[in-house]
């Protein structure tokens, strides 16, 4: 262990828990500093909602939910929250997971076998590629958002008895979109189904064309808790197939009383909806980068030295943007990610983007179209 450690050390790789205070507004405090951050996935500003809170608190007369949703567990929370996750994505029902990664694990380790195929998009999330590897089945990867890849390989399809295509609708490292018209064309011409993972989508991303949508309620909800959305039978199958649902305790009551208070607030706030966008795009805008497609912004910068070397430049300057290094990002990628939300103040994304110019990093964004090796 110490072996792997001093290798990850030595490779810029090593990451450390470092404690985190969340403020009013984009604030954070750590090693005794206060930053305006760009690192939070709390997009519309709701985990600290006033309403959102008290609905927190009107769910508190018990600390937790005390058994499995099969068992007890299944609260009015639990059921309500649900019914309105569906409504919210026109499905005919949804299934509240313990979070977005257990979301991901459960059901496609569930809905596929060891004589199916699985097709998923190289950007996708670690939660998703796990459940792919859990599954059994055969597991492909095709080119970040390339539909011709994707049709190349399916080419096999034959050789299976079911096929699964897998992909996020907003790529949680790079804030482009899926093309999620063509990957459902083929989805459809091809006996597949499509499975998107919705997870920085919610709020921004409409109507989406896919077959099975999840997504979780820690982001853009501001709470904690992850969910699935389809038709009843894959609800009804998903609650007996997927583990990561059977085998672990339901969501405490405060919990999903604050996540369905937040998607109350979020569904009938459209304005709200738009900010996190508006902001990215000032800031892409600023800086000359290429428009944001969502609130994430990624400014590669290529090796993880000099991608902390940047992170740390921007916190000198008192601005919070973690560093994303392999593997979260494919080698030689590394970079900063910018997440805008609702609570950021125009002139600190002004004040963010001259810093930004100053240190000349934007040479450096030809990289955004280098296709990553591995
Ligand atoms: C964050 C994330 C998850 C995991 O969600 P949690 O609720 O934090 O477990 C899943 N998928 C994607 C694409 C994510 O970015």
């Amino acid at each position: 262990m110490r072996a792997e450690l001093d290798a990850l050390k030595d490779n810029q790789l090593f990451r450390e828990l470092v404690a985190t205070e969340h403020e009013q507004g984009a604030t954070i405090r750590r090693n005794g500093r206060r930053y305006v951050s760009f690192s939070s996935n709390d997009y519309f500003g709701l985990s600290q909602h006033p309403a959102v809170l008290a609905a927190a608190r009107d769910g508190a007369r018990r600390a937790g939910a005390g058994a499995s949703a099969l068992v007890t567990g299944y609260h009015p929370g639990m059921v309500s929250l649900g019914r309105a996750l569906a409504a919210y994505k026109g499905t005919q029902a949804a299934l509240v997971f313990g979070n977005g990664y257990m979301a991901n694990l459960g059901t496609i380790s569930a809905l596929a076998g060891k004589d199916d195929l699985i097709l998923a998009d190289k950007a996708c999330h670690a939660c998703m590629i796990d459940g792919a590897v859990l599954s059994g089945a055969t597991f492909r990867r095709f080119r970040h958002n390339d539909p011709d890849h994707l049709r190349q390989l399916l080419a096999k399809r034959c050789d299976y008895r079911h096929c699964l295509i897998v992909s996020e609708t907003v790529f949680s490292m790079d804030g482009d979109r899926a093309p999620l018209h063509a990957l459902r064309e083929l989805a459809d011409t091809h006996d597949a189904w499509l499975l998107a993972d919705d997870a920085h989508g919610l709020g921004v991303t409409e109507d989406n064309p896919v077959h099975i949508e999840i997504g979780t309620l820690s982001k853009g909800l501001g709470s904690y808790g992850g969910y699935v959305c389809g038709s009843q039978a894959v609800i009804d199958f998903l609650a007996n197939r997927a583990r990561s649902f059977m085998f672990t305790t339901a969501l405490p009551p405060l919990v999903t009383a604050a996540a369905e208070q937040a998607l109350a607030l979020l569904h009938r706030d459209a304005a709200l909806r738009r900010r996190p966008l508006e902001a990215a795009r000032f800031f892409t805008q600023q800086t000359g980068l290429p428009e944001a497609q969502s609130p994430i912004v990624p400014l590669v910068i290529g090796e993880a030295g000099a991608a902390l070397e940047a992170s740390a430049q921007l916190a000198e300057a008192g601005f919070w943007v973690a560093a994303i290094r392999p593997p979260t990002v494919p080698p030689g990628t590394a970079r900063l990610r910018f997440a805008f939300s609702a609570l950021h103040e125009q002139r600190d994304i002004a004040r963010l983007a001259e810093t930004i110019r100053q240190h000349g990093w934007l040479g450096h964004t030809h990289l955004q179209r280098l296709e990553p090796a591995c």
